[in-house]
């Protein structure tokens, strides 16, 4: 009889914490939602007036008639507005792309032509640091089924990451294979590497290393956090291989179309 109420009051005891920490999960689980409305809404509210202060800025730089100095301090105020834009887009996409309620389409997207774009954009970085800039993909479409614009910017981000992080003359290589019936997209710098306690808090968002090397460079850590989302919300997977000091690989599966 002891045993019966011994093992009763245990089963009492275990139902209390887990009734407790299911409803902890609740409240973060909403607490995160309500983090994610407020970023989007304050996001939202601060692209209007700044897209105003950027078109006065604009017309006032076409102005003829302006001193040297003016026209310097115009165009330092045009590319620091530019840079808010970049991070309220971002904070946008970001919002975008973890919301539930508003899933990806699938669609036969080919990641072949994808790339083309990106590499065009990033080119001329790429050039400016002397980089060795490899692109291997097999002749003909590879179709990846998902979201074209979100699947542009998974690209996106992971390249100019690697074109930002590896130094002058360094080499990175972009890649895209069908294995197994998932496309895999391979992004492969020789740059500056992440050590294990880095990669590990990648995709959190406004996450940034502590490495100086890598302050040095711009940027908001918010690039990786929307390329995680896309790839869960696009159902593949993705794994990072870093070597500080030496360079990172990034690998995307994702489902084929
Ligand atoms: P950021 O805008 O800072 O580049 P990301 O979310 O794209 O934001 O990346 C987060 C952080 O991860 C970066 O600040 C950098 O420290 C590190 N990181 C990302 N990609 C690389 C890479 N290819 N090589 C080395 N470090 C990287």
């Amino acid at each position: 009889a002891l045993d019966i109420g011994h093992d009763l009051g245990r089963a009492i005891l275990n139902a209390r914490t887990f009734e407790r920490e299911h409803q902890l999960v609740v409240e973060l689980q909403e607490l995160d939602t309500y983090k994610g409305q407020l970023i989007a809404t304050v996001a939202h509210e601060l692209k209007n007036p700044l897209s105003s202060v950027l078109g006065h800025l604009e017309m006032l730089e076409s102005a003829r008639d302006l001193a040297g100095t003016t026209r310097g301090s115009l165009a330092a105020m045009e590319r620091g507005a530019q840079r808010m834009v970049k991070v309220i887009d971002d904070l946008l996409l970001l919002s975008k792309v973890g919301d539930p309620d508003n899933p990806v389409i699938p669609t036969p997207v080919d990641l072949s032509h994808v790339l083309d774009e990106v590499i065009d954009l990033v080119e001329l970085s790429a050039q400016q640091k002397r980089l060795d800039l490899k692109v291997e993909v097999p002749d003909g479409p590879v179709l990846a089924l998902g979201d074209a614009d979100e699947l542009d910017r998974l690209c996106a981000n992971l390249i100019s990451n690697a074109v930002k992080y590896t130094p002058e003359g360094g080499s990175v290589t972009v890649a895209i294979d069908v294995v197994d019936g998932d496309v895999v997209f391979t992004c492969r710098d020789e740059g500056i590497g992440m050590s294990a306690e880095d990669v590990a808090r990648l995709g959190t968002e406004f996450f940034r290393s502590s490495n100086p090397l890598a302050l040095a460079q711009p940027g908001t850590g918010l690039g990786l956090a929307i390329v995680r989302r896309i790839v869960e919300r696009h159902g593949g997977s993705m794994d990072i291989e870093s070597d500080l000091g030496h360079g990172s690989t990034f690998r995307v599966h994702l489902p084929a179309a």
